[in-house]
């Protein structure tokens, strides 16, 4: 199963991709968490991570792609993954292509997982209380979605075009979000 999971910053992704990887026994692969693994560890990409990161804008194309191509040839990758937060830019997506390609694995759906920007600013508030993520400041999480907006939401007709697309509203409880998500993936199992 070779799944993305696009949406702004907010929508659930990250809890919803580990409620779906645990169930049918596949790695989530989230580049935002192997970048914040990297600037705690101090590491020569956390640290030109870090500062795009603190500005809730994008890690430049070449880094990201580096770690999700290294990723996904790794041996628990082999059986499938989630990209949770990859791509997030039209050049993620075409190098994501050609990787997959290469490999004669192609992208199965591409899911993405819309929430109104009025939710998501109380959402990252919510989260920014419990958890600590530097980055859910007020002015930070603006230019996050300011971001998703511009770099990323494009990535949705581009899905669109490639036949992938799979469209969830991520608003309600989490157990109703888990199974709208859950439907158009026991198609592909
Ligand atoms: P996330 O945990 O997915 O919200 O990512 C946190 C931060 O990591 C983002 O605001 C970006 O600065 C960076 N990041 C994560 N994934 C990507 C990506 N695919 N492209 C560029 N930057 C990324």
């Amino acid at each position: 199963m070779r799944i993305v999971f696009m949406g702004p910053p907010g929508a659930g992704k990250g809890t919803q991709a580990k409620i779906i990887c645990d169930r049918y026994g596949i790695p989530q692969v989230s580049t935002g968490e192997i970048l914040r693994a990297a600037v705690k560890n101090g590491t020569d990409m956390g640290k030109k991570a870090k500062e795009y990161m603190d500005a809730g804008k994008l890690v430049p194309d070449s880094v990201v792609i580096g770690i999700v191509k290294d990723r996904i040839r790794e041996p628990d990758a082999q059986k499938g993954y989630i990209l949770d937060g990859f791509p997030r830019t039209l050049e993620q997506a075409d190098a994501l292509k050609a990787m997959l390609a290469e490999i004669k694995t192609p992208l199965q759906i591409a899911l993405n997982l819309d929430v109104r920007d009025d939710l998501l600013i109380a959402r990252l508030l919510d989260r920014a209380k419990k958890e600590g993520r530097p980055d859910d400041t007020e002015p930070v999480i603006k230019s996050r979605l300011d971001t998703y907006h511009s770099q990323t939401r494009p990535l949705i007709d581009y899905y669109r075009k490639e036949g992938v697309l799979v469209e969830v509203p991520g608003e309600g409880t989490l157990e109703e979000v888990t199974s709208r998500i859950l439907s158009p993936l026991e198609k592909i199992k």
